[in-house]
């Protein structure tokens, strides 16, 4: 679930009112440029943006919050808020000139204005960005563009000129702190969630998602009720399946599991590295699966807006193939957040070891800091977060193959674990 209104808009008031003023204004334009880090409160400015435009009972530049219109936007099940995200490592040219441009020129069935929203906008090259700049140019009357960033550097002046700019802030400490607990967060566990989220309510709403112990299936996180979540597992291949009932769902699990494997490292030795690879791809597959379900309300969505048979030629079956690589992104994003996930502790290691501040250290409520920060020496540390960079590069942009490069970064931490804790 996302907000309707920007009076609920959390974390981002100057952003939520400063859009509010301008829509009452009549001033918006015909794109928006959000300029922050990234899961910061995107989705719901582009949700309160979109019930603005549409809500049949908008006043004062913002949507009633109650109606259907309101209610199906903020459900993420409104034809009006179309959603393009990077195939792959960018976006494609071919994307922009099939499937953006023909999306954004129908006419809409269902609502009056149509937001168009372009994430992580700055993975347009060049030639991407031309072929976008034709859309800029000459808008269709009914669409509204916004483009998401987190550094406006890659993106072209003529783009920039032609879009209002919003900058978005990382959320606030008290902010954070009020999201934990509406996501059922236990209040002794607020302040360590809180720091580990680093200013960012979507990776908070990750440490509350809940995962399958057996087969790794993940549910829940930003956006999602935690009243709706499974309690079971409902992946019908779960090993752990019987009588028809998946294994009880548990939270925190991926967070665990990565900030565990030093610690699994020390206890098992060298030769737990190609268990523990396997299993941080296995769990970037079950990520995977959860795009699947995210890619068929998308299709549910299409229907409703152009009907079963009314689709643009061409574009079901470019549906299909943006799907296919829009799987393999969220896979190689699951990877590329292990990585940053062991690097932020290694890092935590580093600073424990040396002495440093505890008010450094990001995951301090990890177990086992103190007997983790002891094994692994600090050198061996380093060199594994100095070979991080290489390895995101290999596997996400060279596409070479995660389990090697996973173990080709595990093994030598593993190694110069094993020995210094032998040495003990
Ligand atoms: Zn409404
Ligand atoms: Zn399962």
């Amino acid at each position: 679930m996302t907000v309707a209104t920007f009076d609920d808009v959390v974390g981002q008031s100057a952003a939520a009112r400063g859009l509010r003023e301008t829509l009452a204004a009549d001033r918006l334009g015909h794109a928006l440029l959000l300029v922050g880090p990234r899961g910061v409160g995107q989705e719901d400015l582009v949700a309160a943006l979109a019930a603005a435009l549409n809500c049949p009972d908008a006043t004062d530049g913002q949507g009633c919050g109650t109606c259907a219109t309101c209610t199906r936007i903020a459900r993420a099940s409104h034809p009006a808020v179309v959603t393009f995200r990077p195939e792959g490592a960018n976006h494609l040219v071919d994307s922009v000139r099939e499937e953006w441009i023909p999306t954004a020129s129908r006419t809409l069935v269902d609502g009056r204005r149509r937001v168009c929203r372009v994430v992580e906008a700055d993975r347009m090259n060049e030639s991407t960005q031309n072929a976008f700049l034709k859309v800029l140019e000459e808008p269709p009357p009914s669409t509204i563009w916004v483009l998401e960033t987190t550094t406006v550097a890659p993106l072209l002046d003529t783009i920039l000129s032609r879009c209002r700019r919003i900058d978005l802030t990382a959320w606030s400490t008290a902010d954070l702190a009020v999201r934990a607990r509406d996501l059922g967060v236990d209040d002794d566990r607020v302040p360590a969630l809180v720091r580990a989220a680093q200013g960012s309510p979507d990776r908070l709403a990750e440490f509350t998602q809940v995962e399958c112990p057996t087969c790794g299936l993940v549910r829940g996180g930003a956006g999602m009720d935690p009243s709706e979540l499974p309690r079971t597992c409902d992946n019908t291949k779960c090993k752990g399946r019987s009588e028809g009932q998946g294994p009880v769902l548990e939270t925190g699990l991926v967070r665990a599991r990565h900030l565990g494997v030093v610690t699994r490292l020390r206890i098992e030795g060298p030769i737990a590295v190609g268990a523990v690879a396997a299993e941080v791809l296995a769990w970037a597959d079950a990520r995977a699966t959860a795009e699947e379900q995210r890619q068929a309300a998308e299709v549910e969505r299409l229907n409703e807006s152009f009907g079963e048979r009314g689709w643009p030629p061409g574009m079901r079956t470019r549906l299909k193939a943006r799907h296919h690589r829009e799987q393999r992104q969220v896979r190689l994003e699951a990877i590329n957040r292990f990585l940053e996930e062991f690097g932020l502790h290694l890092r935590d290691l580093v600073a424990m070891s040396s002495g440093g501040d505890p008010a450094d250290v990001v995951n301090l409520d990890a177990d086992h800091l103190a007997e983790d920060a002891a094994a692994v020496p600090v050198p061996t540390a380093l060199a594994a977060l100095a070979e991080i960079p290489a390895i995101q590069e290999a596997v996400v942009v060279n596409s070479a193959q995660p389990q090697l490069q996973l173990e080709r970064l595990l093994l030598p931490v593993a190694v110069a674990v094993f020995a210094s804790t032998r040495a003990a």
